[in-house]
């Protein structure tokens, strides 16, 4: 159990609309959790405080060899105004497996969880109640100790800020094109592409770049060594509907244990599909599609939740899936998972966890 301190300000900002159309992450709650860790003393000084900039030393290891990770989840206000998060130690826990691959230091669940409940709990008037809006919770670790010696640190900082978010693309629900790469990869196996650090997140940007300038909103990354595999989209896994299976590449090392891709796939069970996680070549894919047979694709991802892909490029080869529009699997499990959160739903599988 942690002793936070709470140093709540007196002076909070002007609050926008939050149940307008935000773009997502630019504004920030009034408040913001904070601790710092030495290897000597272990994790200290919890405390909720203003929402501000902070100072650390130039020489700070994260700028210079990126010893950081982070989280992303959400908080959501259902029509009682019960403030509920969504599989949070799911994510508690990957957060601590990032840890571990980067020789950062692990955080107690229950102190994780006490931090993000008591930080939501002083700034709940931020959560959005419009649905599909929520507060998205952004912890994140940084080495802080001043040196350029190469090696892990032995000084870090944990810190949790809030935004209140609406949908994540632009587009919103409507299906997104995408791009696939068939020259940069993003991780590869034994790499650190299972870790939710932005190192990873800047192996991606100059692609994204690419495939924004050509008028596609996301790049879906291969397997870096043979560039035949699917692996996932920017900040999303992504499923396959074929034939009436459900299909999406297995965890291998490389990819992101999504939160969102093991809902889905505890759902599409519900629903009673055969779900196959395993390798999935883009060459299957397009045999699917010339044969009619590719029935659905969309992402899944905290940010988005579901997102409906209308249109894959590979190469030449530009393929429409299911006349550009939304398919009925898509918008069931869109529907199910925003209204588990929202509390419109039954939490048929134990995911909420009220604040
Ligand atoms: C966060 C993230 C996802 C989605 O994970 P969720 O737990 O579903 O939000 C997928 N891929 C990458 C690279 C990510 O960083």
């Amino acid at each position: 159990m942690l002793n936070i301190e709470i140093k709540k300000t007196s002076n909070c900002k002007k609050k926008p609309n939050i149940n307008g159309d935000l773009e997502f992450g630019r504004v920030f709650t009034d408040h913001m959790f904070i601790m710092d860790y030495t290897k000597k003393e272990g994790w200290k000084n919890p405390r909720i405080e203003k929402f501000r900039n902070i100072s650390i030393s130039p020489a700070a290891m994260i700028f210079h060899y990126g010893q950081s990770l982070f989280e992303g989840m959400k908080v959501y206000k259902t029509e009682n105004d019960e403030v509920q998060l969504f599989r949070p130690l799911k994510h508690i826990q990957r957060a601590n497996s990032s840890a571990r691959r980067l020789c950062m230091p692990e955080i107690p669940e229950e102190d994780f969880l006490q931090a993000i409940k008591t930080l939501v709990d002083i700034d709940k008037e931020w959560i959005p109640k419009r649905k599909g809006a929520a507060l998205y919770i952004r912890p994140f670790m940084i080495a802080t100790e001043s040196s350029v010696n190469v090696r892990p640190s032995t000084r870090f900082k944990f810190i949790i800020i809030l935004s209140p978010v609406f949908s994540y693309y632009k587009e919103g629900l409507n299906p997104v094109k995408i791009w696939i790469e068939d020259r940069y990869v993003r991780a590869v196996r034994g790499g650190i592409g299972e870790a939710k650090t932005g190192g990873n997140y800047a192996a991606s940007m100059l692609s994204q770049e690419i495939a924004h300038e050509a008028g596609f909103s996301q790049v879906l990354w291969l397997d870096a060594i043979e560039h035949k595999y699917i692996e996932e989209v920017g900040a999303m896994n992504i499923f396959f509907k074929i034939d009436n299976k459900i299909i999406t590449p297995m965890l291998s090392g490389s990819i992101l244990a999504g939160v969102t891709r093991d809902s889905v796939i505890k759902l599409c069970k519900h629903f009673g599909y055969d779900v196959e996680e395993r390798k999935i070549s883009v060459d299957e894919i397009y045999l699917a599609a010339k044969e009619n047979k590719l029935e659905e694709v969309f992402g899944t991802g905290t940010a988005a939740v579901i997102s409906p892909v209308g249109v894959l490029k590979f190469e030449n080869e530009v393929y429409t899936i299911n006349s550009n529009k939304i398919g009925k699997l898509t918008q069931q499990i869109y529907d199910t998972i925003i209204g588990i959160q929202s509390g419109s739903k039954k939490d048929l599988f134990n995911w909420i966890e009220k604040v």
